[in-house]
């Protein structure tokens, strides 16, 4: 009885129709493949070309670009440029779309012309007497239910393959070192000593190390100086430090503990920076200084301390007081000194154990400099404070001083010791000392 119906179903069924019918989907799936592809392969130009335009439109919006683009009269060329970009987006942007359109025209074609061809091969049957006509209704329904649902299979693959190349901008950025979770051991109460044991480090589109076999130990509490020329390797040294890079080759220890072991978020917690870039956004004065939520006595005395509290004070909205215009008519601009203050604040609010000063004070003269590294070591008596700069007569007064050459560490020690070793650091100084003209008895 069993064997009777399948014979039956199996008579009833018109094999070649099916493998018409999966032929005809299989056709169109390659064909909206086409598309796909030229997107996926396009993807990393896509991607270079928008963050462009939106560097474009970034500066075009940011007042303090205004100046230089003004006196240098860059106006023409920015927009040249701007242009440009934009033109070859759009055109990439037209050139995928019309490759959609077309696969898409190609898959409709298909469609109709096996639906045709279905019906006139199931109308030739009947007319062959092959065919009963109330079979030709039921077939016909049959071959188009079968063909919808196997485009929707096919369809569903396909867009699939299609979110798959937005996804895989997604992973590659989430794949990043600086994206990384790290491990699960909780930070140490007490920080002992950093360590870099052979740490060698190399950018991702470089081919040359950055830093090379770099060896040394901080210790709690000590002011460490990292000084060298421009490109020697001093940030790259201290981004490796808090974690915001990884080495290459090598390993960093806190108390003896690999740092890639802790907890990436408490680990960030160690640190405070100041860079060279002080980056300041349009948020309020308190969301500035302590993030999210804030309490207001800390964050006075945090203003206090860093010089900037008279200034808030005179602010109707005190802490509220918004930065720039762009979340508050009534916000506020605030000179190079004073960005300087809102980011020691910054610091001081934070409390962490670890300071980084990353060069804030290039745009200084070298007698400032000095002045502010000797406030930064009184405001941080008790914290480990690293000095990032180039110029040597502002660190004399750390315990330590790392000369950088050519990402390799080529002299460390005290400033007199480094002066009896007469060597580049003994050298620099001399140079600097008369190129700057340091005469006053602070900078000696
Ligand atoms: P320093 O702080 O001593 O001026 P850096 O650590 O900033 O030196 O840079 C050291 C070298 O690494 C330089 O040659 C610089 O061009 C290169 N460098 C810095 N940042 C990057 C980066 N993100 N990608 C590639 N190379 C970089």
């Amino acid at each position: 009885m069993r064997g009777g119906s399948l014979g039956l179903l199996t008579s009833f069924v018109k094999w070649e129709l099916v493998i018409f019918i999966i032929c005809a989907e299989v056709v169109s799936f390659v064909c909206m493949q086409v598309p796909v592809a030229c997107e996926r392969e396009k993807q990393p130009l896509s991607n270079s070309l928008e963050s462009q335009v939106r560097t474009f439109n970034e500066i075009a919006r940011n007042p303090s670009y205004g100046k230089d683009i003004r006196i240098f009269q860059a106006w023409e060329f920015f927009h040249q440029h701007y242009k440009r970009t934009g033109d070859e987006r759009r055109r990439l942007t037209e050139m995928i779309q019309a490759k959609y359109l077309r696969s898409n025209l190609i898959c409709t074609m298909i469609a109709v012309g096996k639906d045709f061809l279905l019906f006139f091969y199931l109308i030739f049957l009947v007319g062959k007497n092959k065919l009963a006509l109330e079979d030709f209704v039921l077939l016909m329904g049959l071959a188009s239910g079968f063909s919808s649902n196997l485009l929707q299979i096919f369809q569903s693959f396909s867009t699939f393959a299609r979110d798959s190349v937005h996804i895989m901008s997604l992973n590659e950025f989430l794949e990043r070192e600086d994206m990384q979770d790290g491990g699960d051991k909780s930070i140490p109460d007490e920080i002992r000593q950093i360590a870099f044991e052979h740490v060698y480090f190399k950018y991702k589109t470089e081919d040359d190390y950055v830093l090379k076999d770099i060896n040394l130990i901080i210790s709690a509490h000590e002011k460490v100086a990292i000084v060298g020329l421009n490109g020697a390797g001093k940030t790259t040294l201290v981004l490796l430090m808090m974690g915001l890079l990884r080495p290459s080759k090598g390993r960093i220890t806190i108390n003896h503990t690999d740092i890639s072991q802790f907890d990436r978020a408490s680990y960030l917690q160690l640190f405070s920076a100041v860079f060279q870039e002080l980056n300041v956004t349009a948020f309020t004065i308190g969301e500035q200084i302590a993030g999210g939520r804030w309490n207001p006595d800390l964050v006075w005395q945090a203003l206090e301390k860093s010089g900037l509290k008279q200034r808030m004070e005179k602010e109707p909205k005190g802490l509220d007081t918004c930065i720039h215009t762009v979340f508050d008519e009534q916000g506020i601009e605030l000179s190079g000194g004073e960005r300087q203050k809102l980011a020691t604040a910054r610091a001081l609010y934070k409390d962490s154990p670890v300071i980084v000063l990353d060069e804030p004070t290039s745009a200084m003269d070298p007698l400032s400099e000095w002045k502010m590294f000797q406030k930064y070591d009184e405001l941080f008596p008790e914290k480990t404070v690293l000095y990032v700069t180039h110029r040597l007569s502002s660190v004399k007064f750390c315990q330590k001083i790392i000369l950088l050459e050519n990402g390799e560490m080529k002299e460390y020690g005290t400033h007199e010791e480094l002066l009896r070793l007469d060597g580049t650091y003994a050298a620099l100084f001399r140079l600097q000392k008369e190129s700057y003209g340091l005469e006053s008895e602070e900078a000696e």
